[in-house]
């Protein structure tokens, strides 16, 4: 039988219930899935380098019999030792872990055994311990023989393509698979990209690339290959983007043609809006003012991204434009991601629209259930005009009487999804403006993938009279200074932070937080009000250790990273994060934005146990030197790459199958420019593009709506 790309992997031999599971958990279902899952590196064993023939620093590829091999207890970590041989001569090699990762050499104490065919490969150096003889620390390998299948032609003899494992499935039999699919299937493949594009850029067909990428011709660089520059490799990332950024083309004409609602702008709303203003806007606060109402007086529906670092204003800035919309008669609704966030704001809105008669809400699931209904019912009687609240307003239960204004707080917390979900709670033929707001700047090349449907505005001042921070890493065994330094503070009246890693909010780690809150309560700061704040606490308590906090009846607040977001206390003047070795670039920016928000030099201390991996130590120093959020945005995802710099919520953008958002950006620029002018332009093949990235968006980005 004949087999096509929508064939499952069961059509392939070898792949019964057991394997199809593992290949699902990497999303691998079809054949289509399996040839998508491309190596990440290549191993050139077209010709295995002779033992005899090595160098000491050339990085090389050898194939070797396992004559002794065993574990070596070391004082501080473990090792895995390991003598091989060819025909030729003998070769070492030696692992090292540390304690913790046991498994590691018990499982290279199970695999390589003697007499096993292995492939090893890494850079040779001169054996320290065995003068005149060669070593590889710690290569890669690969065990060739020990099971049933025996070694063939996808093994050696050419350019070998390696492949992340999945469970039991390793590299080895992915070759195995991708090499049977590739037989099995037709000699030509229907091919979704356009024909103009082909001809542009003389890429190679939709199966020549999949057939090269996978198994490169003997002929091929393999430094062009590792680099991901072999026409196949480029056509295949060219293709993911372009169908991305066509999607994205195709959401963004369909949002330009949307019935949006023209607000009126007068010397009326002027007033009100100044009557608001506790201080003079900032210049950058004015010219983004003024693109967001200019937006908000078209016809079609504004989307627009606000970035500004922490600090920089972004909220009254979303009030001002606020009240264009209420003052032309709709409702505006802001969501914030926690519930601590959401309060603040609300108190904040109370207090600059008392001048006002806006009726303001808040909607939060901690509230009593009889409050929020009747919020509720307000909202949907057009009783309301401004609603604070968190994901509560996504629930089936909230409707607007007549929503006209959607600001989004700190965007990158929640997902693409949530901002559409909130504005389908706008009229039918009335699509209301959107707002999204981040402090975490966004990297050009995110930028140019992620938000290509949003226009942008950025805040790059602040505002006057800011004293400025002080950032300094300390070792955990100079606290005691660090708390001496506190106490001196609150005596000058401040207000510290102390934060404590609690990433996941579990028992266990809260643990940990509380203890450390207990300890500090009753030794170091015994004379001093000292609060705790974490996740799990129920919204009430929150807002009352918060508000008491924001009195300044709480001197020093032990906090989890919930304090991360918007928090603003400006007489908050010194923030110790423990162990900040385990947060990340951009959340120990976050988590400094708390302070420096007033006329006090504030001071920040990084607090560290005596070793940390030297990524760490990058961010660490990377904090001490710069405040600049785009420096460190931009940092940051070098360091993490886009998937983790965003967080998983974001994550169906980045899940790219061969592309890289880093070492691909330049095929990214021309890949968006080619999309937006397609859509533009729409060629005689423009009809079955867009079903074909219509159905490609519903699979892997689970967003329908694109055209
Ligand atoms: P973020 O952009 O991080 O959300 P906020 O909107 O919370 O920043 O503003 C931070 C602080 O700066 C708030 O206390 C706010 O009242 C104050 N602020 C904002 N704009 C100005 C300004 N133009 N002049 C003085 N203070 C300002
Ligand atoms: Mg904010």
């Amino acid at each position: 039988m004949a087999l096509s790309l929508a064939s499952p992997v069961t059509a392939l031999p070898g792949v019964a219930s057991e394997r199809a599971r593992h290949l699902r958990q990497k999303g691998i279902e079809t054949l289509e899935d399996l040839l998508y899952y491309f190596p990440f590196r290549y191993e050139n064993r077209i010709r295995f380098t002779p033992i005899a023939e090595l160098r000491p620093g050339q990085v090389a590829c050898v194939q070797v019999e396992v004559l002794t091999a065993g574990p070596l207890r070391l004082r501080r970590q473990q090792a895995f030792n390991l003598a091989a041989s060819d025909q030729t001569g003998i070769l070492y090699a030696k692992w090292f872990t540390g304690y913790r990762k046991r498994f590691f050499i018990d499982y290279l104490t199970r695999t390589l055994r003697r007499g096993r065919r292995v492939v090893l490969y890494g850079k040779v150096e001169h054996d320290s311990y065995r003068p005149g003889q060669l070593q590889i620390l710690q290569p890669q390998y690969e065990v060739l023989s020990g099971d049933r299948e025996p070694a063939d032609s996808t093994e050696s003899g050419r350019i070998v393509p390696i492949y992340e494992a999945a469970g039991p499935i390793s590299s080895r039999i992915f070759r195995r698979l991708i090499y049977a699919a590739l037989e099995r299937l037709p000699a030509t493949l229907p091919d979704p990209l356009p024909a103009s594009l082909f001809a542009r850029y003389g890429f190679p067909d939709r199966r020549a690339a999949l057939a090269q990428a996978h198994f490169p011709g003997r002929e091929t660089e393999l430094a062009a290959l590792e680099a991901f520059r072999t026409p196949a490799q480029q056509r295949l990332i060219y293709e993911e983007f372009f169908f991305l950024q066509l999607g994205l083309a195709l959401k963004r004409r369909r949002a330009r043609q949307l019935p949006g609602i023209p607000f009126q702008l007068n010397d009326a709303i002027r007033e009100a809006i100044k009557k608001i203003l506790p201080f003079h806007p900032t210049a950058a606060q004015k010219r983004v003012l003024k693109e967001i109402a200019d937006d908000m007086q078209k016809p079609a529906p504004m989307n627009r991204l606000l970035q500004g670092d922490v600090g920089s204003g972004k909220t009254i800035v979303a009030f001002e434009a606020a009240i264009l919309a209420i003052e032309n008669g709709y409702q505006v609704a802001l969501m914030a991601p926690t519930e601590i966030l959401a309060a603040q704001h609300f108190l904040y809105a109370c207090r600059r629209f008392a001048p006002t008669r806006y009726r303001l809400g808040l909607l939060v699931s901690a509230l009593p259930a009889g409050e929020k209904k009747q919020t509720r019912e307000d909202l949907a009687a057009g009783d309301l005009d401004f609603l604070v609240g968190t994901h509560a307003l996504l629930e089936k239960g909230v409707r607007f009487a007549r929503l006209g204004f959607v600001i989004v707080d700190e965007q990158h917390r929640f997902g693409v999804l949530q901002r559409l979900e909130l504005i389908r709670k706008g009229l039918a033929q009335q699509h209301p403006h959107v707002l999204v707001m981040t402090a975490t700047p966004i990297p050009r090349t995110l930028a140019l993938t992620l938000y290509t449907d949003l226009e942008m505005s950025i805040l790059d001042e602040m505002p006057p009279g800011r004293a400025p921070i002080e950032t300094r890493w300390v070792q955990e065994d100079a606290a005691a200074g660090v708390w001496e330094f506190i106490r001196k503070q609150v005596r000058a009246g401040r207000q510290a932070y102390i934060v404590y890693p609690v990433i996941e909010e579990s028992k266990q780690e809260l643990k940990a937080a509380t203890r450390e809150y207990e300890r500090l309560s009753q030794n170091e700061f015994k004379k001093l009000r000292v609060g705790l704040l974490h996740g799990r606490l129920s919204g009430e308590e929150k807002e009352r250790v918060m508000q008491a906090f924001h009195r300044g009846q709480l001197q020093v607040l032990v906090s989890t990273s919930v304090v991360e977001v918007g928090v603003d206390v400006p007489n908050a003047s010194v923030m110790v994060i423990e162990h900040a070795e385990r947060f990340g670039l951009s959340q120990l920016h976050q988590l400094r934005g708390r302070i420096g928000r007033g006329p006090h030099p504030s001071a920040c201390f990084l607090m560290t146990p005596g070793e940390v991996g030297e990524v760490a130590r990058e961010r660490l120093q990377t904090l001490t030197r710069t405040q600049d959020g785009f420096q460190i945005a931009e940092l940051d995802l070098q360091l993490r790459g886009p998937g983790e710099f965003l967080g998983t919520r974001q994550h169906g953008f980045l899940n790219f199958r061969i592309a890289n958002l880093l070492r691909d950006h330049e095929l990214l620029s021309r890949a968006k420019q080619d999309a937006f002018a397609y859509v533009e332009e729409q060629p005689p093949d423009f009809a079955p593009t867009v079903d074909y990235v219509r159905q490609l968006w519903q699979q892997r980005y689970r967003l329908g709506e694109v055209a």
